[in-house]
Protein backbone atom coordinates (compact mmCIF):
# COMPACT_ATOMS: atom_id res chain seq x y z
CA UNK A 1 0.00 0.00 0.00
CA UNK A 2 1.07 3.51 -0.69
CA UNK A 3 0.81 6.36 2.16
CA UNK A 4 1.21 10.23 2.17
CA UNK A 5 2.09 12.29 4.95
CA UNK A 6 -0.29 15.28 5.77
CA UNK A 7 1.34 18.30 8.12
CA UNK A 8 0.11 21.07 9.80
CA UNK A 9 2.48 23.91 11.95
CA UNK A 10 1.56 26.04 14.44
CA UNK A 11 4.85 28.63 14.22
CA UNK A 12 5.63 30.89 16.90
CA UNK A 13 6.53 33.97 16.16
CA UNK A 14 8.11 36.52 18.61
CA UNK A 15 6.52 39.72 17.84
CA UNK A 16 9.58 42.97 17.39
CA UNK A 17 7.51 45.63 19.46
CA UNK A 18 9.23 48.15 22.07
CA UNK A 19 7.83 46.88 25.59
CA UNK A 20 6.04 43.53 26.41
CA UNK A 21 2.61 42.09 26.00
CA UNK A 22 0.83 43.20 28.78
CA UNK A 23 3.09 45.57 31.03
CA UNK A 24 5.48 48.00 29.28
CA UNK A 25 8.80 46.40 30.54
CA UNK A 26 11.03 46.58 27.51
CA UNK A 27 10.99 43.95 24.98
CA UNK A 28 14.97 43.43 24.05
CA UNK A 29 17.68 40.46 23.36
CA UNK A 30 20.89 39.66 25.26
CA UNK A 31 19.85 41.79 28.63
CA UNK A 32 21.59 40.14 31.60
CA UNK A 33 19.23 37.61 33.35
CA UNK A 34 16.06 38.54 34.91
CA UNK A 35 16.46 42.67 34.01
CA UNK A 36 13.53 43.04 31.66
CA UNK A 37 10.88 42.07 34.79
CA UNK A 38 8.61 44.02 36.95
CA UNK A 39 5.00 42.89 38.99
CA UNK A 40 3.70 41.60 36.18
CA UNK A 41 6.52 39.59 34.51
CA UNK A 42 6.45 38.36 37.96
CA UNK A 43 2.87 37.80 38.64
CA UNK A 44 2.48 39.46 41.94
CA UNK A 45 -1.12 39.50 43.72
CA UNK A 46 -3.30 42.36 42.33
CA UNK A 47 -0.85 43.45 39.52
CA UNK A 48 -3.46 43.58 36.05
CA UNK A 49 -2.02 43.37 32.67
CA UNK A 50 -2.30 46.31 30.11
CA UNK A 51 -2.47 45.41 26.07
CA UNK A 52 0.31 46.27 23.86
CA UNK A 53 -1.84 47.62 20.91
CA UNK A 54 1.44 47.84 18.78
CA UNK A 55 1.39 43.90 19.29
CA UNK A 56 -2.50 43.85 18.57
CA UNK A 57 -1.67 45.88 15.27
CA UNK A 58 1.46 43.88 13.93
CA UNK A 59 -0.28 40.21 14.20
CA UNK A 60 -3.79 42.20 12.28
CA UNK A 61 -0.85 43.65 9.65
CA UNK A 62 0.22 39.61 8.69
CA UNK A 63 -3.45 38.80 8.59
CA UNK A 64 -4.38 40.68 6.17
CA UNK A 65 -1.08 40.21 4.12
CA UNK A 66 -2.26 36.63 4.42
CA UNK A 67 -5.79 37.16 3.07
CA UNK A 68 -7.00 36.59 6.88
CA UNK A 69 -10.48 37.26 8.01
CA UNK A 70 -10.26 39.85 11.28
CA UNK A 71 -13.19 39.43 13.50
CA UNK A 72 -14.54 42.01 14.65
CA UNK A 73 -14.32 41.17 18.56
CA UNK A 74 -11.48 39.43 19.49
CA UNK A 75 -10.57 38.45 23.45
CA UNK A 76 -7.92 36.85 25.91
CA UNK A 77 -8.14 33.18 27.30
CA UNK A 78 -6.55 31.95 30.25
CA UNK A 79 -4.60 28.56 29.11
CA UNK A 80 -4.09 26.78 33.32
CA UNK A 81 -0.84 25.07 32.97
CA UNK A 82 1.89 24.74 35.92
CA UNK A 83 5.95 25.28 34.51
CA UNK A 84 8.34 26.79 36.00
CA UNK A 85 9.44 29.05 33.18
CA UNK A 86 6.05 30.60 33.79
CA UNK A 87 5.76 32.35 36.77
CA UNK A 88 1.64 32.66 36.67
CA UNK A 89 0.73 29.28 36.40
CA UNK A 90 -1.51 30.27 33.47
CA UNK A 91 -0.54 31.72 29.79
CA UNK A 92 -2.32 34.28 28.38
CA UNK A 93 -3.81 33.74 25.41
CA UNK A 94 -6.48 33.33 22.37
CA UNK A 95 -9.27 30.45 22.50
CA UNK A 96 -12.03 30.19 20.71
CA UNK A 97 -11.82 34.28 19.28
CA UNK A 98 -8.25 34.66 17.70
CA UNK A 99 -7.11 38.05 15.51
CA UNK A 100 -7.54 36.03 12.71
CA UNK A 101 -9.19 33.66 10.98
CA UNK A 102 -8.15 31.26 8.00
CA UNK A 103 -6.69 33.18 5.21
CA UNK A 104 -2.95 31.44 3.28
CA UNK A 105 0.14 32.01 2.13
CA UNK A 106 1.94 31.32 -0.96
CA UNK A 107 4.83 28.77 -1.51
CA UNK A 108 7.35 28.15 -3.68
CA UNK A 109 8.91 24.83 -4.54
CA UNK A 110 12.29 24.90 -6.26
CA UNK A 111 12.08 24.75 -9.92
CA UNK A 112 14.49 22.21 -11.46
CA UNK A 113 17.40 24.55 -11.93
CA UNK A 114 18.41 27.31 -9.46
CA UNK A 115 17.80 30.04 -12.61
CA UNK A 116 14.10 29.20 -12.78
CA UNK A 117 10.55 29.95 -11.55
CA UNK A 118 9.73 26.79 -9.03
CA UNK A 119 6.20 25.73 -8.39
CA UNK A 120 3.62 28.01 -6.74
CA UNK A 121 0.63 26.95 -4.16
CA UNK A 122 -1.16 28.56 -0.82
CA UNK A 123 -1.02 26.16 2.25
CA UNK A 124 -3.70 27.16 3.69
CA UNK A 125 -4.04 28.49 7.56
CA UNK A 126 -6.19 28.04 10.28
CA UNK A 127 -5.73 30.98 12.33
CA UNK A 128 -2.89 33.13 13.71
CA UNK A 129 -3.65 34.29 17.73
CA UNK A 130 -1.65 36.71 20.08
CA UNK A 131 -0.16 35.16 23.13
CA UNK A 132 2.72 35.59 25.67
CA UNK A 133 5.84 33.71 25.49
CA UNK A 134 7.19 31.85 28.85
CA UNK A 135 10.89 32.34 30.49
CA UNK A 136 13.95 30.43 29.86
CA UNK A 137 15.16 27.57 31.99
CA UNK A 138 18.94 26.46 31.97
CA UNK A 139 19.25 22.53 33.66
CA UNK A 140 22.16 22.25 35.30
CA UNK A 141 23.41 18.35 36.83
CA UNK A 142 21.35 19.29 40.25
CA UNK A 143 19.73 23.00 39.69
CA UNK A 144 17.92 24.45 36.75
CA UNK A 145 18.00 28.56 36.53
CA UNK A 146 14.98 30.84 35.50
CA UNK A 147 15.25 33.67 33.15
CA UNK A 148 12.16 35.95 32.87
CA UNK A 149 13.56 38.66 30.16
CA UNK A 150 11.78 36.62 27.51
CA UNK A 151 8.39 35.99 30.07
CA UNK A 152 5.50 37.79 28.64
CA UNK A 153 6.84 38.55 25.25
CA UNK A 154 4.21 39.33 22.43
CA UNK A 155 4.36 35.76 20.42
CA UNK A 156 2.51 35.00 17.51
CA UNK A 157 0.99 31.59 17.06
CA UNK A 158 0.35 30.94 13.15
CA UNK A 159 -1.52 27.74 12.56
CA UNK A 160 -1.79 25.76 9.52
CA UNK A 161 -4.23 23.54 7.95
CA UNK A 162 -2.53 20.25 7.70
CA UNK A 163 -2.07 20.89 3.95
CA UNK A 164 1.53 20.23 3.79
CA UNK A 165 2.92 16.63 2.41
CA UNK A 166 6.79 16.70 2.47
CA UNK A 167 9.18 18.31 4.35
CA UNK A 168 10.56 20.57 1.24
CA UNK A 169 6.74 22.14 1.68
CA UNK A 170 7.29 22.95 5.06
CA UNK A 171 10.65 24.20 3.96
CA UNK A 172 9.14 26.78 1.73
CA UNK A 173 6.10 27.62 3.85
CA UNK A 174 8.52 28.66 6.53
CA UNK A 175 10.76 30.00 4.25
CA UNK A 176 7.79 32.45 2.85
CA UNK A 177 6.58 32.97 6.41
CA UNK A 178 9.92 34.36 7.33
CA UNK A 179 10.46 36.50 4.05
CA UNK A 180 6.96 37.84 4.00
CA UNK A 181 7.39 38.31 8.33
CA UNK A 182 11.07 40.30 7.93
CA UNK A 183 10.16 42.05 5.46
CA UNK A 184 7.37 43.63 6.60
CA UNK A 185 9.39 44.48 9.74
CA UNK A 186 7.12 42.35 11.76
CA UNK A 187 9.48 40.05 13.27
CA UNK A 188 13.77 39.15 12.32
CA UNK A 189 12.03 35.73 12.53
CA UNK A 190 15.69 35.14 13.59
CA UNK A 191 15.60 30.51 14.87
CA UNK A 192 18.81 30.97 16.59
CA UNK A 193 17.40 33.47 18.90
CA UNK A 194 13.94 31.74 19.35
CA UNK A 195 12.22 34.03 17.56
CA UNK A 196 10.55 31.80 15.23
CA UNK A 197 9.82 28.38 16.29
CA UNK A 198 7.92 25.40 14.90
CA UNK A 199 5.37 23.14 16.38
CA UNK A 200 5.29 20.30 13.53
CA UNK A 201 1.95 18.24 13.62
CA UNK A 202 2.33 14.70 11.43
CA UNK A 203 0.06 11.83 10.45
CA UNK A 204 0.51 9.33 7.39
CA UNK A 205 -2.96 7.48 5.27
CA UNK A 206 -3.41 5.45 2.41
CA UNK A 207 -3.36 7.57 -0.76
CA UNK A 208 -6.84 7.67 -1.95
CA UNK A 209 -7.79 8.06 1.95
CA UNK A 210 -9.63 11.12 2.87
CA UNK A 211 -9.96 11.06 6.71
CA UNK A 212 -6.54 12.07 8.38
CA UNK A 213 -4.70 9.85 10.13
CA UNK A 214 -3.48 9.83 13.68
CA UNK A 215 -1.38 13.08 14.10
CA UNK A 216 2.13 13.58 16.55
CA UNK A 217 3.36 16.31 17.17
CA UNK A 218 6.72 17.76 17.47
CA UNK A 219 7.08 20.38 19.63
CA UNK A 220 9.36 24.05 20.14
CA UNK A 221 11.62 22.90 16.85
CA UNK A 222 14.19 25.94 16.93
CA UNK A 223 16.28 25.55 13.59
CA UNK A 224 15.08 24.63 9.98
CA UNK A 225 16.87 21.70 9.61
CA UNK A 226 15.80 19.74 12.47
CA UNK A 227 11.95 20.49 11.38
CA UNK A 228 13.28 19.12 8.19
CA UNK A 229 14.76 16.12 9.73
CA UNK A 230 12.42 15.41 12.39
CA UNK A 231 9.25 15.44 9.55
CA UNK A 232 11.58 13.02 7.46
CA UNK A 233 12.11 10.93 10.54
CA UNK A 234 8.67 11.19 11.80
CA UNK A 235 7.29 10.02 8.05
CA UNK A 236 9.46 7.02 7.94
CA UNK A 237 8.30 5.81 11.29
CA UNK A 238 4.98 6.11 11.19
CA UNK A 239 4.74 4.47 7.50
CA UNK A 240 6.83 1.40 9.11
CA UNK A 241 4.58 1.59 12.05
CA UNK A 242 1.39 0.76 9.84
CA UNK A 243 3.50 -1.49 7.63
CA UNK A 244 3.92 -3.70 10.17
CA UNK A 245 0.62 -3.36 11.58
CA UNK A 246 1.41 -1.22 14.65
CA UNK A 247 -1.49 0.70 15.55
CA UNK A 248 -0.38 4.99 16.12
CA UNK A 249 -1.26 6.73 19.18
CA UNK A 250 -1.84 10.24 19.27
CA UNK A 251 1.06 11.50 21.47
CA UNK A 252 3.55 14.60 21.77
CA UNK A 253 7.05 13.26 20.64
CA UNK A 254 10.26 15.32 21.06
CA UNK A 255 13.16 15.46 18.82
CA UNK A 256 16.69 14.29 19.35
CA UNK A 257 18.69 16.22 16.80
CA UNK A 258 21.74 14.32 18.47
CA UNK A 259 20.40 10.63 17.69
CA UNK A 260 18.15 11.61 14.94
CA UNK A 261 15.03 9.55 16.15
CA UNK A 262 11.49 10.98 17.88
CA UNK A 263 11.01 9.86 20.98
CA UNK A 264 7.52 9.13 23.39
CA UNK A 265 7.07 12.12 25.44
CA UNK A 266 3.54 12.28 26.76
CA UNK A 267 -0.18 11.31 25.25
CA UNK A 268 -2.55 13.44 23.52
CA UNK A 269 -3.84 16.33 25.43
CA UNK A 270 -6.55 18.31 24.95
CA UNK A 271 -8.10 21.90 24.94
CA UNK A 272 -9.87 20.68 28.36
CA UNK A 273 -6.68 19.42 30.07
CA UNK A 274 -5.93 23.83 30.31
CA UNK A 275 -9.61 24.59 31.58
CA UNK A 276 -9.29 27.45 28.88
CA UNK A 277 -11.24 30.43 30.33
CA UNK A 278 -11.79 34.45 29.87
CA UNK A 279 -9.06 35.79 31.55
CA UNK A 280 -10.92 38.07 33.84
CA UNK A 281 -8.80 40.92 34.03
CA UNK A 282 -8.41 42.12 30.39
CA UNK A 283 -11.78 43.16 28.33
CA UNK A 284 -12.67 41.60 24.74
CA UNK A 285 -11.20 44.05 21.93
CA UNK A 286 -13.63 45.63 19.52
CA UNK A 287 -11.58 46.01 16.07
CA UNK A 288 -12.53 48.87 14.26
CA UNK A 289 -13.23 49.57 10.73
CA UNK A 290 -11.11 53.03 10.71
CA UNK A 291 -8.45 50.68 12.45
CA UNK A 292 -8.50 48.02 9.93
CA UNK A 293 -8.41 50.71 6.85
CA UNK A 294 -5.71 52.42 8.91
CA UNK A 295 -3.82 49.27 8.48
CA UNK A 296 -4.98 47.82 4.85
CA UNK A 297 -3.51 51.28 3.62
CA UNK A 298 0.16 50.79 4.74
CA UNK A 299 0.31 46.95 3.87
CA UNK A 300 3.11 46.43 2.37
CA UNK A 301 3.27 44.37 -1.11
CA UNK A 302 4.02 40.20 -0.84
CA UNK A 303 7.56 38.90 -1.45
CA UNK A 304 6.23 37.00 -4.60
CA UNK A 305 4.32 39.70 -5.69
CA UNK A 306 7.72 41.75 -5.81
CA UNK A 307 9.46 39.11 -7.44
CA UNK A 308 6.75 38.83 -10.10
CA UNK A 309 6.27 42.73 -10.93
CA UNK A 310 10.48 42.46 -10.99
CA UNK A 311 10.67 40.12 -13.66
CA UNK A 312 7.96 41.55 -15.69
CA UNK A 313 8.56 45.31 -15.30
CA UNK A 314 12.13 45.35 -15.00
CA UNK A 315 12.95 41.75 -16.71
CA UNK A 316 15.33 40.93 -14.29
CA UNK A 317 16.45 37.09 -14.10
CA UNK A 318 14.99 34.89 -11.05
CA UNK A 319 17.94 34.55 -9.72
CA UNK A 320 18.22 38.38 -9.07
CA UNK A 321 14.62 38.81 -7.95
CA UNK A 322 14.64 35.56 -5.76
CA UNK A 323 17.61 37.43 -3.59
CA UNK A 324 16.34 41.08 -3.90
CA UNK A 325 12.39 41.05 -3.49
CA UNK A 326 12.60 39.55 -0.07
CA UNK A 327 15.19 41.95 1.18
CA UNK A 328 13.91 45.28 2.33
CA UNK A 329 17.21 46.89 1.77
CA UNK A 330 18.18 45.51 -1.45
CA UNK A 331 14.65 46.43 -2.76
CA UNK A 332 14.19 50.09 -1.34
CA UNK A 333 17.55 50.53 -2.86
CA UNK A 334 16.90 49.16 -6.18
CA UNK A 335 13.61 50.79 -6.58
CA UNK A 336 14.89 54.43 -5.69
CA UNK A 337 18.06 54.22 -7.61
CA UNK A 338 15.46 53.20 -10.72
CA UNK A 339 13.38 56.19 -10.31
CA UNK A 340 16.65 58.43 -10.65
CA UNK A 341 17.29 56.63 -13.82
CA UNK A 342 14.76 54.43 -15.72
CA UNK A 343 16.19 53.08 -18.38
CA UNK A 344 18.05 50.67 -17.49
CA UNK A 345 17.13 48.70 -14.28
CA UNK A 346 19.24 45.75 -15.51
CA UNK A 347 22.79 47.19 -15.11
CA UNK A 348 21.69 48.73 -11.98
CA UNK A 349 20.41 45.50 -10.41
CA UNK A 350 23.45 43.93 -11.75
CA UNK A 351 25.60 46.75 -9.85
CA UNK A 352 23.66 46.01 -6.73
CA UNK A 353 23.34 43.05 -6.20
CA UNK A 354 26.89 42.41 -7.77
CA UNK A 355 29.47 44.98 -7.29
CA UNK A 356 27.66 46.57 -4.51
CA UNK A 357 26.66 43.27 -2.10
CA UNK A 358 30.41 42.31 -2.97
CA UNK A 359 31.96 45.91 -1.73
CA UNK A 360 29.89 45.45 1.24
CA UNK A 361 30.60 42.64 2.15
CA UNK A 362 34.53 42.88 1.69
CA UNK A 363 33.77 45.78 3.62
CA UNK A 364 32.29 44.46 6.60
CA UNK A 365 35.09 41.04 7.17
CA UNK A 366 38.26 41.40 8.04
CA UNK A 367 39.71 39.14 5.50
CA UNK A 368 39.55 40.80 2.09
CA UNK A 369 37.44 38.95 0.00
CA UNK A 370 38.73 37.44 -3.06
CA UNK A 371 37.45 39.81 -5.86
CA UNK A 372 35.52 38.72 -8.42
CA UNK A 373 34.42 40.11 -11.83
CA UNK A 374 31.18 41.88 -11.78
CA UNK A 375 30.26 41.55 -15.56
CA UNK A 376 27.42 39.18 -15.07
CA UNK A 377 24.58 37.90 -12.45
CA UNK A 378 26.28 34.28 -11.70
CA UNK A 379 27.99 35.68 -8.92
CA UNK A 380 24.81 35.53 -7.54
CA UNK A 381 24.79 31.59 -6.27
CA UNK A 382 26.06 32.14 -2.58
CA UNK A 383 23.40 34.58 -2.21
CA UNK A 384 20.68 32.28 -3.15
CA UNK A 385 17.74 32.25 -1.11
CA UNK A 386 19.74 30.95 2.04
CA UNK A 387 17.72 30.19 4.91
CA UNK A 388 18.39 32.92 7.86
CA UNK A 389 19.72 35.09 5.40
CA UNK A 390 19.58 38.77 7.17
CA UNK A 391 18.76 41.82 6.06
CA UNK A 392 21.10 44.01 4.03
CA UNK A 393 19.24 47.34 5.05
CA UNK A 394 21.77 48.63 7.80
CA UNK A 395 24.73 47.66 5.72
CA UNK A 396 22.99 49.68 2.64
CA UNK A 397 21.96 53.02 4.89
CA UNK A 398 25.71 53.01 5.49
CA UNK A 399 27.12 52.98 2.35
CA UNK A 400 28.53 55.82 0.91
CA UNK A 401 26.91 55.34 -2.65
CA UNK A 402 23.68 56.51 -2.25
CA UNK A 403 20.62 55.14 -4.92
CA UNK A 404 21.18 58.06 -7.04
CA UNK A 405 24.63 58.14 -7.36
CA UNK A 406 24.69 54.45 -8.63
CA UNK A 407 21.72 54.82 -11.22
CA UNK A 408 24.28 58.30 -12.17
CA UNK A 409 27.06 55.81 -12.52
CA UNK A 410 25.23 53.05 -14.83
CA UNK A 411 23.76 56.24 -17.06
CA UNK A 412 27.54 57.72 -17.91
CA UNK A 413 28.05 54.14 -18.96
CA UNK A 414 25.08 54.14 -20.85
CA UNK A 415 25.54 57.49 -22.75
CA UNK A 416 29.18 56.38 -24.20
CA UNK A 417 31.15 58.76 -21.30
CA UNK A 418 33.23 55.79 -19.94
CA UNK A 419 33.71 52.24 -20.76
CA UNK A 420 32.73 49.89 -18.46
CA UNK A 421 36.17 48.74 -18.03
CA UNK A 422 36.53 52.59 -16.84
CA UNK A 423 33.47 52.04 -14.71
CA UNK A 424 35.00 49.55 -11.92
CA UNK A 425 38.12 51.80 -10.64
CA UNK A 426 34.93 54.65 -10.92
CA UNK A 427 32.93 52.14 -8.69
CA UNK A 428 35.80 51.61 -6.33
CA UNK A 429 36.24 55.21 -5.76
CA UNK A 430 32.64 56.10 -5.56
CA UNK A 431 32.53 53.06 -2.93
CA UNK A 432 35.37 55.22 -0.96
CA UNK A 433 34.41 58.53 -0.64
CA UNK A 434 30.82 58.71 -1.68
CA UNK A 435 31.27 61.11 -4.89
CA UNK A 436 29.50 61.00 -8.04
CA UNK A 437 30.36 59.35 -10.49
CA UNK A 438 30.03 62.73 -12.78
CA UNK A 439 32.89 64.05 -9.96
CA UNK A 440 35.37 61.19 -9.89
CA UNK A 441 35.46 60.96 -13.96
CA UNK A 442 35.92 64.64 -14.16
CA UNK A 443 38.84 64.67 -11.28
CA UNK A 444 40.91 61.46 -13.01
CA UNK A 445 39.79 62.81 -16.37
CA UNK A 446 38.53 59.29 -17.48
CA UNK A 447 36.11 61.08 -19.95
CA UNK A 448 36.14 59.14 -23.17
CA UNK A 449 36.96 60.78 -26.15
CA UNK A 450 34.09 61.25 -28.05
CA UNK A 451 35.90 63.95 -30.44
CA UNK A 452 35.27 62.83 -33.79
CA UNK A 453 38.03 65.01 -35.49
CA UNK A 454 41.14 63.45 -33.27
CA UNK A 455 39.27 59.80 -33.83
CA UNK A 456 39.06 60.47 -37.37
CA UNK A 457 42.52 60.81 -37.54
CA UNK A 458 43.75 57.79 -35.32
CA UNK A 459 41.29 56.09 -37.74
CA UNK A 460 43.21 57.24 -40.55
CA UNK A 461 46.38 56.42 -39.11
CA UNK A 462 45.67 52.92 -38.71
CA UNK A 463 44.33 51.74 -42.26
CA UNK A 464 47.37 53.51 -43.47
CA UNK A 465 49.27 51.39 -41.29
CA UNK A 466 47.15 48.57 -42.23
CA UNK A 467 45.94 48.06 -45.69
CA UNK A 468 45.90 44.63 -45.48
CA UNK A 469 42.99 44.75 -43.36
CA UNK A 470 41.05 47.33 -44.82
CA UNK A 471 40.83 45.08 -47.97
CA UNK A 472 40.43 41.84 -45.97
CA UNK A 473 37.36 43.46 -44.32
CA UNK A 474 35.98 45.22 -47.63
CA UNK A 475 35.95 41.95 -49.27
CA UNK A 476 33.53 40.67 -46.57
CA UNK A 477 35.47 39.51 -43.41
CA UNK A 478 33.91 41.69 -40.67
CA UNK A 479 36.47 40.60 -38.54
CA UNK A 480 39.57 42.21 -39.81
CA UNK A 481 37.81 45.27 -38.30
CA UNK A 482 39.05 44.17 -35.17
CA UNK A 483 42.78 44.52 -36.11
CA UNK A 484 42.12 48.28 -36.50
CA UNK A 485 40.51 48.75 -33.51
CA UNK A 486 43.45 48.13 -31.25
CA UNK A 487 45.67 50.81 -32.42
CA UNK A 488 43.42 53.29 -32.31
CA UNK A 489 42.13 52.65 -28.39
CA UNK A 490 46.26 52.74 -27.94
CA UNK A 491 46.91 56.27 -29.69
CA UNK A 492 43.86 57.31 -27.66
CA UNK A 493 45.28 56.12 -24.82
CA UNK A 494 42.02 54.28 -23.66
CA UNK A 495 39.66 57.15 -24.18
CA UNK A 496 37.92 56.23 -26.99
CA UNK A 497 34.42 54.96 -26.80
CA UNK A 498 34.74 51.75 -28.17
CA UNK A 499 31.14 51.83 -30.54
CA UNK A 500 32.64 55.46 -32.22
CA UNK A 501 35.67 53.97 -32.99
CA UNK A 502 33.68 51.06 -35.02
CA UNK A 503 31.26 53.66 -36.47
CA UNK A 504 33.97 55.70 -37.43
CA UNK A 505 36.41 52.90 -39.13
CA UNK A 506 33.21 51.38 -41.12
CA UNK A 507 32.62 55.41 -42.66
CA UNK A 508 36.45 55.99 -43.60
CA UNK A 509 36.68 52.41 -45.13
CA UNK A 510 33.38 53.10 -47.22
CA UNK A 511 34.26 56.09 -48.28
CA UNK A 512 37.30 54.28 -49.40
P1 LIG B 1 -4.56 20.52 18.93
O1 LIG B 1 -5.90 20.85 19.49
O2 LIG B 1 -4.02 19.21 19.35
O3 LIG B 1 -3.56 21.63 19.03
P2 LIG B 1 -5.46 21.20 16.31
O4 LIG B 1 -6.58 20.50 15.62
O5 LIG B 1 -5.71 22.54 16.85
O6 LIG B 1 -4.84 20.23 17.38
O7 LIG B 1 -4.28 21.29 15.28
C1 LIG B 1 -3.03 21.70 15.62
C2 LIG B 1 -2.16 21.58 14.37
O8 LIG B 1 -2.10 20.24 13.95
C3 LIG B 1 -2.70 22.34 13.18
O9 LIG B 1 -1.63 22.97 12.50
C4 LIG B 1 -3.34 21.29 12.32
O10 LIG B 1 -3.25 21.62 10.95
C5 LIG B 1 -2.48 20.10 12.62
N1 LIG B 1 -3.20 18.83 12.49
C6 LIG B 1 -4.38 18.50 13.04
N2 LIG B 1 -4.71 17.24 12.74
C7 LIG B 1 -3.70 16.75 12.00
C8 LIG B 1 -3.43 15.49 11.38
N3 LIG B 1 -4.27 14.45 11.50
N4 LIG B 1 -2.28 15.35 10.69
C9 LIG B 1 -1.42 16.35 10.59
N5 LIG B 1 -1.61 17.55 11.13
C10 LIG B 1 -2.73 17.75 11.84
MG1 LIG C 1 -0.70 22.05 19.35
Amino acid sequence: MEYEAVIGLEVHVQLKTDSKMFTSVAHKFAEPPNTLTDPVVWALPGVLPVLNFEAIRKTIELGLMFGCKIPEITKWDRKNYFYPDSPKNYQLSQYDQPLCEGGGVEIELPGTNRAEMGAHRVVKLTRIHLEEDVGKLTHFATDSLVDYNRAGTPLMEIVSEPDMHSSEEVFAYMTSLKNTISFAGISDCDMEKGQMRADVNVSVRPVGETKLGVKVEMKNLNSISNVRNCIDYEIRRQIECLKKGIPLVQETRRWDAQLGVTQSMRGKEDAHDYRYFPDPDLMPVKISGELLESIKAGLCEMPFDRQRRYMKDYDLPYSVTSVMSIDRGLSEYFEEAVKTYSKNPKAIANYLINDLLRELGAAASAEASESKSGDGFEDLEGEMTVFGHSSHKERLESCRITPANLAGLVKIIDDGVITKQMAKEVFVEMFATGKTAEAIVEEKGLKQNSDTGELEKFALEAMAANRKAVDQFKAGNDKAINALIGPIMKASKGKANPAMVLDTLKKLIAQG
